[in-house]
């Protein structure tokens, strides 16, 4: 009878086609509208995750070509973009907007190529909001003087911004859109592991006819972006990634007079009362902490459950992710993709070593790895305490932390719990358990009955180590601009 179960749910193979992406054999910077090699004739790799494939050599940009892109962008700024009419800029944003979306398909497959993530997720997920992001802040160009900093709020000036690679077109996206909204010119650096989505935006970018310099992309690794944030022609900084180097980033910051925007880790709490509607939390809790692998800095990564329905709750999630299918991050069937780095992998089973040590429970399902790229099982840990490593550290990946809590009181202490503050999620049938949660919660996003929604209408951003600023929304336009005199 089990096995005749088994047999109903099995999925044929349904892999999307890589043929609409044409990779080069090597990428090279795009500065001042052009693409151009390092200075330094510097190559690194880029790989597929899933299966270790070589997928194309990217330019290591150093120091000359960071001063190149500032240069190119300062220009920009000055020449034509910062002084050019809301309208006229929106009309660009439109314009990449709509390109994003006619290539939508090619940069779905070409990302997930290159970060391990499933086609569904890049398709459904990252290209639909990235084209948003341009779409909602092109109709911000115009209305700037509308946007709460008084009648005619002016550009900062360049922008130098650091992205990571748990959703790089996306996060280029967050980063790109609301700067050249605001009339800022951007000098960006994707992650060293995915830098293949941002160098085909720079293709966009000239398709659209943007000016020269208005974008300017340099890859590289840490040091490349070292070199960015550092660098004295830049006005502003925008950074996402670990609260590590968020850290020394503020450090190398502080008393330049540059703006500063950190996005860093979390520790979500997803709080699940004994009313909620548990079928529904279950999803919330498996798309909280298994979508894109766990690799989000919101991910709901510690579930707080209700005694009195824990045990029901875990059940009902155990069955839950036995039907997740890992795999083929190709295939439209895919639930669970590849890890997107071997060090991200060591830096997991480092942590998933040590939650066994300290003495937590884990469980994964029977689920076989391929063998060859980075991949790692969902994994559920039980009998966490809050001492525990893996619930206090973010271990970005796809393993939950499950604590238990018998009060709203007690609820409300353990979420509150961590160094972070980015997100948290609430189940509960009732408004006013939910609104009374939500107010003693520090986190700069909750979510009531869902988990990992976005909208560029609303804003993001976290309390605490988990950075400061807001992304999104007419918050987020604030970063980028000046209040008028
Ligand atoms: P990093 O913070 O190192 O990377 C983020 C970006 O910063 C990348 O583009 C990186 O370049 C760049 N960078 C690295 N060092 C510097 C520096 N000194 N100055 C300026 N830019 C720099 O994250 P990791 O990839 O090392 O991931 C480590 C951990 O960070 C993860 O395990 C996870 O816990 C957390 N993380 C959190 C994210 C979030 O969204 N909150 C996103 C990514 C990671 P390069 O890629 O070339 O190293």
């Amino acid at each position: 009878m089990e096995e005749q179960a088994h047999r109903i749910f099995e999925y044929a193979p349904a892999p999307e086609s890589r043929s609409v992406v044409r990779l080069r054999t090597a990428y090279e910077l795009f500065i001042d509208g052009e693409f151009t090699p390092a200075e330094s004739g510097e190559r690194m790799d880029t790989l597929n995750p899933a299966d270790e494939e070589h997928l194309a050599q990217v330019s290591v940009a150093g120091d000359p070509d960071v001063d190149r892109a500032v240069a190119a962008a300062r220009r920009a700024f000055e020449g034509v973009w910062g002084a050019m009419p809301g309208a006229e800029r929106g009309k660009y944003l439109f314009r990449i907007a709509r390109i994003l979306q006619e290539r939508a398909r090619e940069l779905a497959v070409l990302e997930t190529l290159d970060n391990g993530k499933p086609i569904k997720e890049t398709r459904d997920v990252d290209l639909p909001l990235v084209a948003a992001y341009f779409f909602y802040h092109a109709g911000w160009a115009d209305k700037l003087d509308y946007a709460g900093m008084g009648p005619a709020p002016r550009p900062v000036g360049v922008a130098a911004q650091v992205i990571p690679w748990n959703f790089p077109l996306l996060m280029l996206a967050w980063k790109i859109a609301p700067a050249l909204a605001a009339g800022n010119t951007v000098v960006l650096k994707p992650a060293e592991t995915t830098p293949l989505s941002a160098l085909v935006f720079a293709e966009i970018c000239q398709e659209a006819g943007l000016p020269p310099g208005v974008v300017n992309i340099v890859t590289g690794a840490g040091g490349t972006g070292r070199a960015l944030v550092g660098h004295p022609g830049a006005d502003k900084v925008a950074f996402t990634g670990s609260t590590a180097v968020g850290r020394e980033i503020a450090r190398s910051v502080a008393g330049t007079g540059k703006r500063l925007t950190l996005e860093l880790g979390g520790k979500g709490a997803n709080i699940v009362y004994d009313d909620a509607a548990l079928d529904q939390a279950v999803e919330g809790i498996v798309s909280g902490i298994f979508f894109n692998q766990g690799h989000v800095c919101c991910a709901g990564s510690r579930l707080l459950v209700q005694e009195s329905v824990a045990e029901e709750v875990l059940e009902r999630l155990r069955a839950r992710i036995e039907r997740l299918r890992l795999g083929d991050p190709l295939d439209k069937n895919t639930d669970i993709g590849a890890i997107n780095s071997a060090e991200q992998l060591e830096r997991i089973r480092d942590l998933v070593r040590a939650g066994a040590e300290e003495g937590a429970e884990s469980w994964s399902p029977q689920c076989p790895l391929p063998e060859k790229g980075y991949w790692f099982a969902p994994t559920v840990f039980t009998g966490v305490t809050q001492a525990h490593r893996v619930a206090r550290e973010e271990i970005f990946g796809p393993v939950l932390s499950v604590l238990t809590f018998r009060t709203p009181d007690e609820a409300v202490a353990k979420a509150n719990n961590t160094p972070y503050g980015l997100s948290a999620g609430v189940w509960t049938e009732k408004g006013s358990r939910m609104l009374w949660t939500a107010e003693r919660l520090r986190a700069g996003v909750i979510w009531s009955n869902t988990f990992n929604k976005f909208d560029p209408a609303s804003p993001f951003g976290g309390y605490k180590e988990s950075g400061y600023g807001r992304e999104g929304g007419r918050h987020g336009l604030e970063a980028y601009l000046v209040h008028a005199a």
